[in-house]
């Protein structure tokens, strides 16, 4: 397996809980996912070492000296928008230590929700761990317990087997979902309907943002 970079070579500096580096920031709907359709602010952090070749946010990637905001201004804009939910994504999230963010989105009344591949321990407290492996990075081991869902894109029918690894390893009341890359949407949704029909531990998740043209 290749050397994934650090935090400093994509730019950024040693792991922190604050400032943390923000790619955007937005009030929105969910998705995709188990939360599909609820409000939710979602805060998109800078950084990931993960590389899948998919990637719809490459620009996220890499982590800007100018991106580095104050956890309690983060955790202010998003009390100011009203939301009841706060998705910390990115990038991979997780390559940050969390801890600040998460209690200062709990002191502002803020539910917290993760999006991860899971490939760097989880700080801080979640409420909500959607739990996505890639196939271009080993997940940890801790992933398989802290997971409330686990989300797995897929971009190839043989992609289904390696899910069904990861599901078997999860707990019973972890919700399941297979979500068609987008790209190849065309090809892998007829196919997912037609997998989940047969294999009704798992559920279909659209990315309807896209769909519905939200971010
Ligand atoms: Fe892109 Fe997410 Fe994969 Fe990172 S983990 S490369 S942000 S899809």
């Amino acid at each position: 397996m290749r050397n994934r970079p650090t935090l400093e070579s994509l730019g950024g500096k040693p792991r922190q809980a604050d400032p943390l580096p923000v790619m955007e920031q937005f009030y929105t709907l969910q998705g995709e996912g188990a939360w599909a359709g609820a409000p939710a602010y979602f805060i998109r952090l800078a950084g990931c070492d993960v590389g899948c070749t998919w990637c719809d946010v490459k620009e996220s990637w890499t982590i800007g000296e100018a991106q580095y905001q104050p956890v309690a201004a983060l955790a202010a804009q998003a009390q100011a928008s009203g939301a009841p939910r706060a998705v910390i994504t990115g990038g991979e999230p997780a390559l940050h230590d969390l801890t600040q963010l998460t209690a200062a989105l709990h002191a502002a009344g803020i539910r917290t929700h993760i999006e991860t591949a899971g490939v760097h321990p989880l700080s801080g407290t979640f409420d909500w761990v959607c739990f996505s492996p890639k196939k271009f990075a080993a997940p940890l081991d801790e992933y398989y317990e802290r997971a409330h869902e686990l989300k797995v894109v897929v971009y190839h029918e043989s992609d289904l087997a390696w899910a069904e690894g990861h599901a078997q390893r999860c707990a019973p009341e972890v919700r399941l979902f297979l979500q068609p890359e987008w790209s190849r949407r065309g090809q892998m949704t007829p196919l997912l309907i037609r997998y989940v029909q047969a294999h009704p531990h798992w559920q279909l998740s659209i990315q309807t943002h896209k769909y519905l043209e939200i971010p």
